[in-house]
């Protein structure tokens, strides 16, 4: 069972560059406004514009893709239905083969909702929506499964192994597991906003613009100060404000931009964009050094090249390509039977401020499914499968995992 799936997705990246600093393609356009870091170096008396600082330390990346597997085939699904579009960041265009990707695209989230749902039916997927978890099952150091609510009343749903991919570790914390979370401005983390879709009118403005389908295009839009978003009261004071501010926003886009004077603003999304809260203490936690480093693990299950984006104040861009996620990072100590997918894996802040990119999150996603369901055929607790066999089944699912000829284990 996999609680708490989602669909935000607007921009992913794929290729890191080797052996050197490279470009952002998997970052958040306005996310260092609202981050206390980024409070810092602009007072430190930095001249340059936010835009003309991401420039200046960005490189042209090299070819090698970090994520494939499901990930990948969402994107080549969603090529085949016109469904990407631009990314805004500066990138090579490197000419990719057919079934091949290019560096980074927006994602037309329409199309991604139809391609993930025809994806969830042809594999047979029994899709529970608009049901949310309000408690966990646990007894015994094991999680035996989760209460719902949902038009049908309240029901409990028993399982072997439960992936929790509520993003904020809802199922986790509720049972009971070991956790940490910055609050406010206690640690430097990074802060929520909203994006929001506007649609051209007679004129655009040139080049790629935001998130750019052609006709229209997502943008950032309204920042906020840190909340603690596991906060029922603050996240909604927190949304009304975002919603509050939008169209202030898009006047202030206005001005910047004259060819947007007969745009509008033509969606909002659901939520409020949430990009940090619980992180889950699970049988490793992935360090900076691990991050920065490069470092790869036995356990491998994903890959990383994305920048730290906010940490140090400024896009540190890994200069080699990527490090390794381990199995144990989605195992959480303490508690049996259930596994974290998704921006709550056990991480220091600074690696998930690259892993927390799309592109790996959903290669983390997939490792945390293919594990479970290791986990109910060999009848073994996730924490005690097979991790080569676990491997061996991702690779025969796409997977990237860099590990050489595919004959270990
Ligand atoms: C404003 C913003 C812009 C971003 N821009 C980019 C970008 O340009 N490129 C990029 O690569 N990354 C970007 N990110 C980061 C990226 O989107 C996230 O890190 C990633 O989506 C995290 O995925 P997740 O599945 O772990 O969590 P989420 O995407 O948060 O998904 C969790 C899902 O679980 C559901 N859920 C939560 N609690 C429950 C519950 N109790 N019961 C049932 N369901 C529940 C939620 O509704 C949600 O659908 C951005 C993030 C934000 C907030």
């Amino acid at each position: 069972m996999i609680a708490g799936c989602g669909i935000p997705l607007l921009l992913v990246c794929w290729l890191p560059a080797a052996g050197q600093p490279r470009k952002d393609l998997c970052d958040d356009e306005d996310l260092s406004r609202t981050s206390p870091r980024h409070t810092d170096w602009a007072r430190g008396g930095r001249t340059r514009s936010r835009r003309g600082a991401r420039r200046a330390n960005q490189v042209e990346p090299d070819s090698t893709q970090t994520v494939r597997g499901i990930a990948e085939e969402i994107i080549l699904r969603l090529e085949e239905l016109d469904g990407l579009g631009r990314s805004p960041y500066d990138q090579k265009e490197y000419p990719t083969e057919a079934g091949a990707l290019a560096y980074s695209y927006a994602i037309d989230t329409e199309k991604f909702k139809y391609v993930v749902l025809k994806l969830c039916v042809e594999a047979g997927v029994d899709l529970l929506f608009h049901t949310y978890v309000c408690d966990s099952i646990a007894e015994q150091g094991a999680l035996r499964g989760i209460v719902v609510e949902n038009k049908s009343g309240r029901q409990a749903v028993l399982a072997q192994a439960t992936i929790d991919a509520t993003g904020d570790a809802d199922v986790a914390a509720r049972a009971g597991a070991s956790f940490w979370q910055a609050r406010g401005n206690e640690a430097p983390r990074l802060t929520d906003g909203i994006m929001y879709r506007i649609q051209f009118g007679q004129s655009r403005p040139s080049g790629v613009f935001a998130c750019d389908f052609g006709r229209n295009a997502v943008v950032w839009g309204p920042g906020l100060p840190a909340i603690d978003a596991t906060n029922a009261d603050e996240l909604s004071r927190a949304e009304t404000e975002a919603r509050l501010r939008i169209y202030d926003d898009f006047a202030g886009k206005q001005r910047e931009h004259p060819e947007l004077t007969d745009a509008r603003v033509i969606e909002t999304p659901p939520l409020l964009g949430i990009r940090q809260t619980r992180f889950v203490e699970g049988e490793y936690k992935l360090t900076a050094q691990d991050a920065i480093s490069g470092r790869r693990f036995e356990d491998v299950v994903a890959i990383s090249s994305c920048p730290i984006i906010s940490y140090y104040g400024y896009r540190r861009y890994l200069d080699h390509e990527g490090y390794d996620i381990p199995y144990r990072c989605l195992v959480p100590k303490g508690i049996d039977d259930l596994l974290i997918a998704g921006r709550c894996i056990s991480s220091e802040q600074q690696p998930y401020e690259s892993h927390r990119a799309m592109a790996p999150i959903m290669a983390i996603g997939q490792a945390a499914g293919a594990a479970a369901a290791l986990s109910v055929e060999s009848g073994a607790h996730p924490r005690g499968i097979d991790v080569k066999r676990l491997q061996q089944l991702l690779r025969s699912q796409g997977a990237e995992l860099r590990l050489g000829t595919g004959d270990e284990g």
